[in-house]
């Protein structure tokens, strides 16, 4: 983890930033090892504090690397804190994460700050978490465990006339006994023409023959996310129904085949785009292929048509292609995989082969 200071200080050099504050919970999280809520991180070429109030302080000082020093602080007064910390290290400009400070906050900070001006930076923090390490990926992996085992538990629970948030909750509770600390976003469960909504709502459908299942869901494993959809056939599927599935697997086997470190990512968004398209479900396929997964279930890289950034190995994403059709359904399969110089390592294992389940 002290790699990571290294590393960002080494881009703050690079940009020629005297001090930076970090304001970002995850990022926050990824350097300085403080999984609370509340804190900023204040970070000079030389020095590290971690600024936080009463009720972390004990878990700051047990969670931060050595190399952070922790500061209570009272946040009406963190501004002044911070300001004697500036002065006494001499900065003259301080650069702060502004997409993680509301407006009102930061003309507040903006204000207090005498003598030194105050600079927004974007998404330094959130580049160097685009790339994970070896611990980083074992913890995904965990999380990636704790789900699939879940959902194979709760299969059983899709028989006629169960409700779509009884599924859900079946899931999440799986999840915590398979030791998740929590799921890693509010669990999609979606039955029949309602999985034709991308990020449709869990509500109160009840399963009947012929539906489609859409489940989308993940677990949080040491502060790390799993992210994973599979669509089931409740009874027998018809033809049109085999029809979509197959195409969006095989749009998912050829961005896999496809993807590998140096690939621009609009070139694998592509390849899946590709297929749909020669199925003639081109226009049905509205979302970007993925996303990266770690300490937050969406952050760099994204994998879309617009996309020029080239993938590198040790990132995590999500190979996600999806057909949605009003009025008749959804049909998304999403993996999690790791880029690695050759290819892609697919870390999620939950079969993918078309699931009739019996009513
Ligand atoms: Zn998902
Ligand atoms: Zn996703």
């Amino acid at each position: 983890m002290e790699e990571r200071v290294r590393r960002l200080r080494e881009d703050m050099s690079r940009e020629g930033m005297e001090a930076f504050l970090v304001l970002g919970r995850a990022n926050r999280r990824y350097l300085s090892g403080f999984s609370g809520s509340a804190g900023w991180g204040f970070l000079t070429l030389e020095k590290a504090y971690l600024l936080t109030d009463a009720r972390y302080r004990e878990q700051a000082e047990k969670e931060c690397l050595p190399l952070w020093e922790v500061r209570e602080v009272k946040w009406k007064k963190a501004a002044e804190t911070l300001q004697e910390l500036l002065k006494e290290e001499g900065v003259t400009a301080l650069h702060a994460e502004e997409e993680h400070l509301s407006r009102a906050s930061w003309v507040r900070l903006e204000e207090a700050l005498e003598g030194v001006e105050l600079r927004p930076a974007r998404g330094l923090v959130e580049k160097l978490r685009r790339v994970k390490g070896r611990e980083e990926v074992e913890r995904i992996r965990r999380a990636v465990r704790i789900a699939e085992k879940a959902l194979s538990a709760t299969l059983p629970l899709l028989r006629e006339g169960v409700m779509e948030r009884e599924v859900a909750a079946e899931l999440d509770y799986r999840m915590r006994r398979e030791g998740a600390e929590a799921p890693a976003f509010e669990t999609i469960v979606a039955f029949g023409s309602r999985t034709s909504l991308p990020h449709a709502r869990t509500g109160e459908a009840r399963l009947a023959p012929g539906d489609l299942v859409l489940v989308d869901f993940g677990a949080r494993w040491e502060g790390y996310h799993s992210d994973l959809t599979r669509t089931f056939f409740f009874g027998r599927s018809t033809e049109e129904q085999r029809r979509v599935y197959r195409a969006v697997l095989r749009a998912q086997e050829a961005a896999f085949e496809e993807a590998r470190a140096g690939l621009p990512a609009r070139e694998v968004d592509g390849r899946a785009r590709e297929v749909l398209k020669e199925e003639g479900l081109g226009e049905r396929f509205g979302h970007g292929l993925g996303h990266g997964v770690g300490l937050e279930v969406h952050e760099a890289p994204r994998l879309g048509e617009e996309e020029e950034e080239p993938l590198e190995a040790g990132m995590v994403v999500t190979f996600e292609p999806g057909v949605y059709i009003p009025g008749w359904g959804g049909v998304r399969i999403e993996d999690l995989a790791l880029v690695t110089e050759e290819g892609v390592e697919v870390l999620t294992s939950f079969p993918k082969e078309i699931l009739e389940l019996e009513g």
